[in-house]
């Protein structure tokens, strides 16, 4: 299995790390253009005596102490570089999963285009700001694109201003003056989730069939507890057969097993007035793919014939004039 994977960061890093010890990855293609840098060093896996050096080449001695087998290849390029879009396209064609662990809001948008291009699954892991929990989402062939995830959130985040932004993990990021750098426990925390995710869509068969435009529970920010108790409530019982009953062989994470009941996971680690109730509680969303996404939605088509003539009625009476 070829694995695409964008950022090798101190959570991309930590994903990578656990991803690559499966033996059924043979294939690892990593795109990473920073350098290793001091305030990196306190929660990387990479050791201090690795300042300054690229990331794409500590992340390659690191694959290569754990796997020596693993056929990889890092690119030290930034993956919304438009003169390395084809070659991009190219490798992305012959993955089997991304993995996007990218801290901006760009990169994130620039790898969901290459994957939907070529109708790959993929996942992407977000650290919240200080550590206080993460997401961890995963797309597949046909279903919600990162734009529809993206709007179907901000949304909600926007609406209540203690919603923090994600960050994975870099305290330079996109939204500077509200990061604060999460712990190396709490980003290990979010990298294990993604990796069980990514290593679960490993043992998918095929493209998942998308979810059905149908209304989500509302996971809106609003009024304190992201409210989700009920949804807590109902999934207990739910959570506790999917633990405790067991499964048939080959199933499982890791197995080939049967999708999650989920597009986007969200995973706290503090209570925190506002927005969460408490430590430790997972939130699952099913979030559906939007119509009309800016991102992958269907433009609104123009009418024409009759549809023009009454649209055109329409407007005119709306205006007044007839
Ligand atoms: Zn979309």
């Amino acid at each position: 299995m070829h694995i695409f994977q964008v950022g090798a960061g101190s959570g991309g890093m930590a994903v990578l790390d656990l991803v690559v010890r499966d033996p059924r990855v043979t294939r690892v293609t990593l795109v990473e253009p920073d350098t290793y840098a001091p305030h990196n060093v306190y929660r990387h896996l990479f050791p201090p005596s690795g300042v300054g050096r690229l990331k794409a080449e500590l992340a390659t001695e690191w694959v290569r102490s754990v796997r020596p087998d693993v056929a990889f290849h890092a690119l030290v390029a930034d993956i919304t570089d438009p003169v390395r879009q084809a070659e991009f396209a190219r490798l992305v064609s012959e993955c089997d999963l991304g993995i996007c662990a990218a801290d901006n809001e760009a990169a994130k948008f620039a790898f969901d285009a290459l994957m939907r291009a070529a109708g790959k699954p993929w996942t992407l892991g977000e650290v919240l700001s200080g550590g206080i929990g993460g997401w961890v989402h995963r797309f597949v062939a046909g279903g919600p694109c990162y734009g529809c995830v993206a709007s179907h959130l901000q949304r909600e985040v926007v609406e209540h201003p203690a919603g923090p932004p994600p960050d994975y993990s870099d305290p330079n990021a996109a939204h500077a003056q509200a990061t604060v750098p999460a712990s190396k426990a709490s980003i290990s925390v979010i990298a294990g989730l993604h990796a069980l995710v990514s290593l679960e869509m490993l043992g998918q068969e095929g493209p998942t069939p998308p979810a059905p435009e149908e209304p989500t529970p509302n996971p809106s920010l609003k009024g304190g507890e992201p409210d989700l108790r009920s949804s807590d409530a109902s999934g207990a019982s739910e959570e506790a057969s999917r633990v405790f009953t067991p499964l048939p062989s080959g199933m499982g994470a890791g197995g080939v097993g049967p999708s999650p009941d989920f597009t986007s996971l969200l995973f706290s680690l503090q209570a925190v007035p506002g927005v969460f109730e408490a430590a430790y509680r997972p939130h699952r969303l099913r979030i559906a793919r939007a119509r009309h996404c800016l991102t992958c939605g269907a433009p609104v088509p123009a009418p024409t014939g009759d549809a023009l003539d009454a649209a055109v009625d329409d407007a005119l009476a709306r205006l007044g004039a007839r």
